[in-house]
């Protein structure tokens, strides 16, 4: 029974690993020999869980930092960059998101967004939320459905600090999703539609995100409008996703790579999709 249920557990930890960080399941395979030979040592009053906890944290940061870079080189894929930096004004929403290895894309995507963050007028830092795995194409990046191959990229919308009126060089919520940007009365509103034709999950990350911060930044109408036409006017882009009343209300119609994603996907008011 000991040994059923250990080996379910391993099963369940390599699973969700394995989902949310693509290589952190094998860096838990890597680490369960050493972690059940110090914790037969601490029968005897050795290693603690937390010291057992360190091992594998090691392990997995070793692999995110110094293995998996050059090796998903090989495989075609480039990390995005951990932190802004003169040469390229672009970070994470969250330094999760590198962390959990969701920062890899093709080296064509990554010089696209680079020079368009040096491109931009105002001295702003892009902010990239979830792009692909380092590996395998067709492996998912729950809960996205297309983020798959190194050619997608979420970037956040650009908002300004309501009180100073300076840009926030950051996302707005934790992980960059669900603070939305509403239609406003007389837009379009696709997220209504959506979900008055029974997609329940089209508006599911706004409901279970706090939205009090929208009081503390504003939508920056021309600095969202620029990066938008930037990208729609680079010939490496083939798409961009957003919700169709900001397209409207930021006069991007007849811009045709800035497309409606459908109501099987999830709402676009809160970041821009965009894909080579
Ligand atoms: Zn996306």
């Amino acid at each position: 029974m000991r040994i059923l249920t250990g080996a379910i557990r391993i099963i369940v930890v390599f699973s969700v690993l394995t989902i949310l960080t693509q290589i952190g399941g094998l860096a838990y395979l890597a680490y369960k020999p050493f972690g059940l030979a110090m914790r037969k040592r601490n029968k005897a009053g050795g290693f603690s869980r937390w010291k057992r906890f360190g091992l594998f944290a090691g392990i997995y940061l070793a692999g995110t930092l110094f293995v998996i870079p050059p090796l998903a080189e090989l495989y075609g894929r480039v990390p995005m960059p951990w932190f802004a930096n003169e040469e390229q004004r672009i970070k994470p929403a969250t330094i999760l998101t590198c962390l959990a290895n969701r920062h890899y894309v093709r080296p064509e995507l990554k010089a696209l967004i680079s020079d368009l963050s040096l491109q931009m007028e105002e001295e702003a830092a892009l902010v990239y939320l979830d792009a692909n795995f380092p590996f395998l194409t067709g492996f998912p990046l729950l809960p996205h459905k297309s983020h798959d191959d190194g050619e997608k990229i979420d970037l956040s919308f650009i908002y300004r600090n309501t009180q100073t009126g300076e840009v926030v060089n950051d996302a707005i919520s934790m992980f960059g999703y669900g603070v939305t940007e509403d239609p406003a009365r007389g837009e379009m509103n696709r997220p209504e539609e959506c979900e008055g034709k029974g997609h329940w999950q089209y508006s599911l990350i706004r409901r279970i995100t706090p939205q009090w911060r929208k009081e503390k930044y504003v939508f920056d109408e021309a600095l969202n409008r620029e990066l938008l036409i930037r990208l729609a006017k680079d010939g490496r882009v083939g798409k961009i996703f957003i919700e169709p009343h900001l397209k409207q209300r930021l006069g991007l119609d007849r811009h045709g790579k800035v497309r409606f994603h459908g109501c099987s996907a999830v709402r676009h008011d809160d970041h821009i999709h965009v894909q080579l």
